[in-house]
């Protein structure tokens, strides 16, 4: 075994509002510099059996309580994030890789405005209503929490995509089984800390860290959760459905994309390429949103690829603690071997490596030799049945091809498995209209990215997922529906 020196943090879980540590742990890296420096629980069954009895105890009293006391206590839990931002910045700029920029002005932002959202649509929520004058009957629906929901996050976006599944959960009146991704743990257990402060009674949100074979599984199969809302991997979520079928479980599923970016002749480049470059590279491309296939007009292919490429140069990767820096490290060793393994695959292939891993050269602080790093790269004339072009390859890695009518180019962009994300780019109104409309993808973006409004549904379609998280789309997901007739 190995030995910890003081300095490595060790994760409890978090179970009917306290900390229980557990009897077996999980190394969890720092991946700018390929250090040990936490231990997050290896939790299995029986953890899992005693977050569920917990959720399942609380659930009666946090049912009942009105829409508005739930409110008041998730705003105040954001508060309290809020007021900590900066330190769940670090935390989750270590954990992850990513930059501190981008978890201090996207993650941590965004979890907190998960918990304000919620707080705030939960109380404008109204059902419906019918009636059948002849009958001498009115027909109205009835929604009630579900019970015990587990809650299953990924590494990328670890705070913000959990609060995006806890806080529509909770203020529906559920009570929650949460397991983190096991590579990034910390911002939630940090969380769990603010939680008897918030108000959120005991028993409310559990949390069980470990991985996805164990812990998940355990509540994937656990015959009290009939709901599991997950995001992350196609491959998962297949696992997950075979294992809930027995029990007939409620799943929502937000999984991969190979997202395309559509650049017609007459987009305006000035702002396309510098969202071009962020659709493609933020976050280290790992961002289920993130363009990895750009489609070119033919008539500016050559001058969008000339600039294109000379902005990705500019890209400065490295300690993802420097303020300065725009890209960091990749969550792990394994996934860098993946990542680059698919740039190898494109160059024996025929395609072309214009800029990044290969080609170019990257430059490391002392600190950071060890980290899980690689440059932004671009690839261009490669077919679209390549793999580069098919899987999702989940990091800082984009293809650049060029097409000519707007009919190919919908076709083209369809031809995918995943269906989850597009971007648009032309000043055509009429076109942009068409296009969209034509996109088998669930969200469309045009001349802009990532711009989001909380209250329209989110998700995939075909393989990138099943169902939609929303103001409205995760209220109807966390409750059960009931329709009840009054005859007078
Ligand atoms: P992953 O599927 O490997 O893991 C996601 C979570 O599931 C982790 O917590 C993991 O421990 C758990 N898990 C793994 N196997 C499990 C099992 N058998 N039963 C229960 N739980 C299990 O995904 P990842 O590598 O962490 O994340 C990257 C993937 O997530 C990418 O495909 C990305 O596109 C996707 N993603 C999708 C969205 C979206 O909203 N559509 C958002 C972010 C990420």
């Amino acid at each position: 075994t190995m030995a910890y020196s003081k300095a490595v943090l060790v994760l409890e879980n978090f179970i009917g509002g306290k900390f229980v540590p557990c009897s077996s742990y999980i190394d969890s890296y720092n991946p700018s510099t390929g250090d040990v420096y936490c231990r997050v629980p290896d939790s299995g069954k029986e953890e899992v059996e005693a977050a569920v009895k917990a959720a399942k105890d609380a659930f009666p009293i946090w049912s009942s309580k009105s829409p508005l006391e739930r409110s008041q206590i998730l705003n105040k839990l954001a508060d309290l994030i809020e007021h900590d931002l900066e330190v769940f910045a670090q935390a989750e700029s270590k954990d992850q890789g990513k930059t501190i920029t981008f978890a201090r002005t996207v993650d941590i932002p965004r979890a907190v405005y998960n918990f304000r959202f919620f707080a705030s649509s939960i109380l404008h929520h109204t059902t419906e209503c019918t009636e059948m004058a002849t009958m001498g009957c009115v027909h109205y629906t009835s929604r009630a929490p579900v019970g015990v929901a587990g809650l299953i996050s990924p590494w990328n976006l670890p705070l913000y995509l959990l609060t995006w599944k806890i806080a529509p959960a909770i203020a529906c009146g559920n009570t929650v089984v949460a397991k983190p991704s096991e590579m990034t743990s910390v911002t939630a257990w940090m969380m769990c800390k603010l939680l008897e402060k918030a108000g959120v009674p005991h028993g409310v949100v559990n949390v069980v860290f470990g991985t996805g074979a164990k812990a998940g599984e355990a509540l994937v199969c656990h015959p009290d959760v009939p709901l599991i809302s997950f995001t992350g991997s196609t491959l998962t979520a297949q696992r997950i459905t075979e294992k809930s079928a027995p029990h007939c479980k409620r799943l929502s599923l937000e999984l991969g994309g190979k997202n395309p970016a559509i650049i017609f002749d007459d987009a305006d480049l000035t702002q396309c390429i510098p969202t071009t470059l962020r659709s493609s590279f933020a976050n280290q491309g790992e961002i289920c949103l993130c363009t990895s296939r750009i489609f070119v007009q033919r008539g500016i292919y050559s001058e969008f690829l000339k600039r294109f490429v000379a902005e990705v140069k500019k890209w400065k990767v490295g300690n993802p603690s420097d303020p300065t820096v725009d890209m960091g490290a990749l969550i792990s060793k394994e996934h860098l071997e993946k990542v680059r393994s698919y740039v190898k695959k494109a160059q024996a292939e025929g395609a072309r490596v214009l800029c990044g891993e290969g080609v170019d050269s990257l430059a490391l602080p002392t600190g950071n030799q060890k980290g899980y790093f690689m440059l932004p790269t671009v690839i261009a004339e490669v077919k679209d049945e390549s793999c580069c072009m098919q899987e999702e390859i989940f990091g800082p890695v984009t293809c650049v091809v060029a097409f000519d009518t707007e009919e190919e180019v919908i076709e083209r962009a369809n031809s995918v498995k995943y269906g989850l994300a597009a971007t648009v780019w032309s000043s055509s109104v009429g076109r942009v209209h068409r296009v969209a409309q034509r996109l088998q993808s669930g969200l469309v973006w045009t001349n802009c990215w990532l711009v989001r409004d909380l209250n329209l549904p989110f998700g995939g379609m075909k393989a990138s997922g099943i169902g939609r998280e929303g103001a409205k789309d995760s209220y109807e997901f966390f409750t059960e529906v009931k329709t009840i007739t009054i005859k007078h």
